[in-house]
């Protein structure tokens, strides 16, 4: 069965253009799946803890047949592959990938939650997927406009 799936990418570590570049590339390659559009690019100030470098940010639309959590074993693989260490919770990252929506599910596994838990509340993951999909709506009846109307918009940039 062919699902429709928004994945997260960020990366603030070892050159953060050419690792999205770098990862889109490798999404277009997973098996059984089709990469359908890439968001433009967002610059966002980091979140996490003490001085980091700025973030770039996008949102991939991905048709998929893989399962929910084989698709996150990928994207795990794909981190991995990008040398990232899981040190510092919220440190700088060179790769981040988030499945942010598989179809309509809604999940709450141990190692995944759908939607992603802070979708609602991220800019430079609301934005992208906007510019994706204006009229997306999610799983909860919640239209992304509602969303977007309503979140803080400090330190992003679209490039
Ligand atoms: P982080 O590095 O902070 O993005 O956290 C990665 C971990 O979050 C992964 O090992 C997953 O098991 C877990 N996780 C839970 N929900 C999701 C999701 N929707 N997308 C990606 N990772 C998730």
């Amino acid at each position: 069965m062919n699902v429709t799936a928004y994945i997260g990418l960020g990366s603030n570590l070892d050159n953060p253009r050419r690792q999205i570049e770098w990862a889109l590339d490798a999404l277009a390659q997973l098996p059984g799946s089709r990469l359908e559009a890439a968001a433009p690019l967002y610059q966002s100030r980091a979140l996490g803890p003490g001085p980091q470098p700025d973030y770039i940010n996008t949102v991939a639309r991905l048709c998929t047949t893989l399962a929910p959590l084989d698709l996150l074993r990928e994207l795990l693989a794909l981190e991995t592959a990008r040398g990232r260490i899981r040190d510092q919770h919220w440190g700088p990252r060179s790769l981040d990938l988030d499945i942010l929506l598989y179809g309509d599910l809604v999940l709450a596994d141990q190692d995944l939650t759908l939607p992603h838990p802070r979708l609602a509340e991220r800019a430079f993951v609301l934005l992208p997927l906007h510019d994706l999909d204006p009229d997306l709506i999610l799983p909860d009846g919640t239209a992304l406009t509602r969303l977007l109307a309503r979140i803080d918009r400090t330190g992003i940039v679209r490039l």
